[in-house]
């Protein structure tokens, strides 16, 4: 895993996720995670996100989906970088974290393997750091070496 020299933006960027943390819905568990997302086509905005928890355990949300699904509503499409703050319930800083198996997933949707991911105490990464072979669109189109009874089930025959 390689962590690239602290970027200008990443402070700022993590106190915008700071700021999103306290903002958190986190009845639950107590811990409080931020996230803030740039996006090329809305450069001039951050977008932040904070977990929010539901009595529903899996109905829960991370802060990184939140903060991507708000930058997708205002039109963001290339996600470029995205920093995460968590504190536990005694508000320590947590630095060994890193986003969970759909969020990476989620920003694979939206970034590239140099997508930065800037984690509050820790670092800055690319996704590909985390998530070197994700499962991307291309996946989904139908290959000549598929054989043809994979095909045809996914056909429904
Ligand atoms: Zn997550």
């Amino acid at each position: 895993m390689s962590i690239s020299q602290p970027h200008l933006g990443d402070e700022c960027l993590l106190a915008e996720a700071r700021a999103a943390a306290a903002n958190a819905h986190s009845p639950y568990s107590g811990w409080r995670v931020g996230a803030a997302a740039v996006f090329t086509e809305t450069a001039a905005a951050i977008f932040r996100g904070a977990n929010v928890e539901n009595s529903s355990y899996g109905l829960t949300i991370c802060a990184e989906r939140s903060a991507i699904c708000a930058a997708v509503v205002a039109g963001g499409r290339r996600l470029v970088r995205i920093a995460i703050t968590c504190r536990d319930p005694n508000g320590q800083l947590i630095t060994k974290i890193a986003p969970c198996g759909a969020c990476l997933q989620v920003i694979a949707e939206f970034g590239t393997a140099d997508t930065a991911i800037v984690i509050d105490g820790r670092g800055s990464f690319r996704l590909a750091d985390f998530l070197p072979r994700p499962f991307e669109a291309d996946t989904l189109k139908t290959h000549d070496d598929v054989p043809s009874t994979v095909t045809a089930l996914h056909r429904g025959n």
